[in-house]
């Protein structure tokens, strides 16, 4: 690194009436150290080989430059690489180019979408937005959304507002139904919410991963028997083992003959729906109340990134409404932060903006398709006759050897990671009904068709040993 970084003479903050030049300077080594970092990032490994020594604490003086452009270069690559084309292991792809770019804005402009005056262009450019991925999903004039820093937040911001609706908000017999394979975080929002154990239903998955709809109707009948008060049905689009899609026309149905807000969870599978003909299998969504999608998973918008889609505002505002009393704003401003749990939040929605406008709806297509075309091509090298393979229509992928017991396959599973760690493949072993069965996730762009097949082969050898 040149010497001339001693001399980096950087303000505490950037200031009025200069040039910035030092600031400029750091934002350009910065880069450099990310961009290299980027370039090697095939020679490196998934998982960082070393250890950083980095040290927490500030000392009584902010140190130079060049000693935080080390600790930055040290943190970086005692990283996760999700860049590494044998990056396969979770729902964590490596980071859309533009989004990089997105967060550095963000950071810079520091705006806060709590508020229409503390964040008045990138407030209205959510909305917009919003409304637009509301429209794809088929969602009417009343409809819109909110970001959330997570698909956690936005399962709770719709539960939330579900139960709202309900009138059940302080009532101890409130119930919402999952399926059993739908993602632990609505075992997280049941404890916030204060949902009983017992009131946190899940119906059992058929073969393919889907809720079982007569099991589903009989659920139902039992719970109100017992006195329990359903609030909401959440249908999965896109499990987070096997990538199946709950039957949502099915289920939407079930829920407005019984006046149950429908919710889907569509983290992972919710972003097909702005694609046409990715997937044929993902459409009547409007039926829905509610949908979560996480443009941060397969589209590779950088985390966080992930929208609660309603298909009438008005639901959201009457929930989360306080007034804010900090905020001198008229009647007609709808301002953000009362759209959800989160009071400050950061400017997320430039780096999807950006993200969608960059990409196009080729660029989009291509992705989602990619990832598609990259686990059809695994399954079909994959031995058949020696394993058993769990996934739906999306991009994951999980699978364990036949004819063995549990304990044969979490140690087959367990060593089969590790070897192919070895050879620079990160993949996930995941529990699935009580054993640990091993999971790829080919949301990564890098990945090219000779990784999938060196990795479908050394899977097969590995059985055969
Ligand atoms: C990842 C995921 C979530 C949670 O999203 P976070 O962004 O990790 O909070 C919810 N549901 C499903 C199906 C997921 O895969």
């Amino acid at each position: 690194m040149d010497s001339d970084l001693n001399k980096l003479l950087i303000d505490y903050f950037p200031t009025p009436n200069t040039e910035n030049k030092d600031l400029f300077k750091l934002l350009n080594q910065t880069s450099k150290i990310i961009c290299e970092w980027f370039s090697l990032s095939e020679e490196l490994s998934p998982i960082p080989q070393k250890k950083n020594n980095l040290i927490y604490e500030p000392n009584k003086y902010g140190c130079e430059i060049k000693t935080l452009l080390d600790d930055i270069h040290s943190l970086i690559y005692s990283s996760f690489n999700p860049s590494h084309p044998g990056s396969l292991a979770h729902l964590d792809p490596p980071p859309l180019t533009i989004s990089i770019v997105g967060d550095l804005i963000a950071g810079a402009l520091n705006n806060n979408l709590l508020a229409e005056e503390l964040s008045p262009s990138i407030s209205r450019l959510e909305d917009d937005l919003c409304k637009w991925f509301a429209m794809k999903i088929g969602f009417e004039d009343s409809s819109g959304g909110i970001a959330a820093s997570g698909g956690t937040l936005n399962n709770l911001n719709a539960l939330v507002c579900a139960r709202f609706k309900a009138g059940l908000t302080c009532d101890p017999d409130a119930s919402f139904i999952v399926s059993e394979e739908a993602h632990v975080s609505f075992k997280k929002c049941a404890k916030i919410l204060g949902i009983k154990d017992e009131n946190l239903i899940t119906i059992e998955t058929d073969i393919y991963g889907k809720m079982n709809i007569s099991k589903l109707n009989k659920k139902i009948e039992e719970s109100n028997l017992l006195g329990k008060k359903i609030f909401c049905i959440v249908a999965t689009l896109g499990t987070t083992i096997r990538g199946s899609i709950d039957p949502i026309f099915e289920i939407g149905n079930i829920c407005k003959n019984n006046n149950i807000w429908f919710h889907i969870d569509g983290s992972i599978g919710g972003i097909f729906a702005i694609s046409n003909n990715v997937i044929n299998k993902i459409s009547n969504l409007s039926i829905a109340n509610s949908i979560t999608i996480n443009p941060q998973k397969l589209l590779g918008i950088t985390k966080t990134s992930s929208l609660l889609l309603v298909d009438d505002i008005n639901h959201l505002r009457k929930t989360f409404y306080t007034g804010l009393p900090y905020i001198d704003s008229s009647e007609e401003v709808l301002n953000r932060g009362e759209l959800g749990v989160q009071g400050s939040r950061p400017a997320e929605i430039i780096k999807l903006w950006l993200g969608l406008k960059f990409l196009g709806e080729e660029g989009i297509n291509d992705i989602l398709k990619s990832s598609i075309m990259k686990k059809i091509l695994f399954e079909n090298i994959l031995d058949k006759n020696k394993f058993n393979i769990y996934s739906g229509s999306l991009h994951i992928i999980s699978f364990e050897p036949k004819n063995m017991n549990f304990e044969q396959i979490n140690n087959w599973s367990l060593v089969t990671k590790k070897f192919l760690l070895e050879n620079k493949i990160m993949i996930s072993r995941p529990l699935f009904k009580n054993r640990y069965v091993l999971r790829i996730v080919f949301g990564n762009f890098n990945t090219k068709k000779s990784h999938i097949i060196k990795l479908a082969n050394l899977i097969n050898n590995k059985i055969n040993e």
